[in-house]
């Protein structure tokens, strides 16, 4: 039975961010009969393309922030550098889903950080370095090889800088002393994986399992679910999501990126506060996608079943395999087993996520090498 607060299907989910998060989220939004608005300062955005509304206007227009909270039942972001000020806005009108402080938490990497810290969550040795001074003290401190990033506005990998040794120190600094940094030991994994959990507006909680992530150039490139790690290591991860879901008090969506060391430690290296590309691939593979949960969560809805209903792996599709022809659609989908998403993105650019193929097998290895070959065959002539 839904909870007397539940915001039914025919309401109105108000989306802030158009990629492709929002995209997927507005596809099972509709299959559950709710409409969607988003706003974004693009046009024609991903999100845009199966929205109803499509609202244009910089996340600093406040006055168009709360015009677009009012014609909507409940706000949630598919972007987590929404300002703060403009889920402040937005909650004048109507409830955000996430807090809006969950944002604002989970934002910035010294915020982050010092907040998993202070709960007891495992993190690698870390620093806020603001100035000269405080970068040559905490280099002292963590020591090498360690990494130099940009605690605002980080993703895949931008703003980073990673010192081998000492002698890496000056032009790192030069390059992103300009603006507050964390600098992080380097952790010395045996894989990366994640955990992405929801939470229900009564505190019940879901999760998909371990998934295993494999990187590019920092940017993800292939997730393997379930992934490879014990059974007691999955048991402590789930664990540590669990806590961090409770202790942000998060409705909706969180993404756990976690590194496992040698030693077979678990350390958190991020979170991010909503669906993430490492759960792309429950869309195909599990009862309830991150995208229906994301739904169901924010409109206070009971949470779906997490099964997988097979072992899957995801492969991102970047904008480099637009060159030097249009992928080979068919040539994937000559592969029964593999689905494709695509994203409506115009522009395919280097490094760019356009859309990824998710691959189903009786193993996640199986999954991970048909993914790999369906999108191998993209660059086939046709
Ligand atoms: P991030 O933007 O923090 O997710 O970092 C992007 C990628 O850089 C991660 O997925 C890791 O592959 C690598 N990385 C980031 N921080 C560390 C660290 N402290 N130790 C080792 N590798 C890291």
């Amino acid at each position: 039975m839904s909870s007397p607060r539940a915001i039914l299907p025919g309401a109105t989910i108000g989306v802030l961010g158009s990629g492709q998060l929002g995209r997927m989220l507005a596809i099972e939004a509709r299959k559950l009969g709710y409409r969607v608005h988003v706003f974004s300062p693009d046009r024609d955005s991903p999100t845009g393309q199966v929205a109803d509304v499509e609202v244009t206007a910089s996340y600093d227009d406040l006055e168009r922030v709360e015009a677009f909270a009012r014609d909507v039942d409940v706000v949630t972001f598919e972007f987590e550098n929404v300002p703060f000020a403009c889920t402040q806005a937005a909650a004048k009108h109507a409830p955000v889903r996430p807090r809006g402080e969950v944002l604002h938490t989970t934002q910035q990497r010294n915020r982050e950080k010092t907040f998993l810290a202070s709960k007891g969550i495992p993190v690698a040795p870390f620093a806020v370095v603001r100035t000269a001074a405080e970068f040559e003290a905490a280099l002292a401190r963590i020591g090498t090889p360690a990494i130099l990033k940009s605690a605002d506005f980080g993703y895949d990998g931008k703003g980073q800088r990673k010192l081998r040794s000492s002698a890496d120190a000056a032009s790192a600094w030069a390059e992103l002393g300009k603006s507050e940094c964390v600098l992080e030991g380097f952790v010395d994994f045996e894989l990366e994986c994640s955990v992405v959990a929801a939470r229900g507006l009564d505190g019940s909680f879901a999760h998909w399992g371990v998934f295993e992530n494999q990187h590019a150039n920092h940017i993800l490139d292939v997730t393997l679910s379930p992934g490879r790690v014990p059974p007691q290591v999955a048991a402590r991860a789930i664990e540590l999501a669990r806590t961090i879901l409770a202790e942000l008090d998060v409705v909706g969506v969180l993404c756990v990126e976690l590194f496992l060391t040698r030693r077979g430690e678990l350390v958190v290296n991020e979170l991010a506060p909503r669906t993430h590309n490492s759960g792309h691939l429950t869309f195909d593979a599990s009862v309830t996608s991150q995208f229906e949960q994301q739904v169901r969560a924010v409109c206070g809805l009971p949470l779906g079943s997490t099964e997988l209903l097979r072992p899957a792996a995801m492969a991102n599709l970047l904008g480099d395999l637009w060159l030097p022809h249009e992928p080979n659609w068919a040539a994937a989908l000559a592969l029964p087993d593999v689905k494709l998403h695509l994203y409506g993105k115009a522009k395919p650019a280097p490094g760019r996520k356009m859309g990824h193929l998710t691959a189903l097998a009786s193993t996640a290895e199986a999954a991970a090498t048909l993914a790999r070959e369906a999108r191998a065959r993209l660059a086939r002539l046709g």
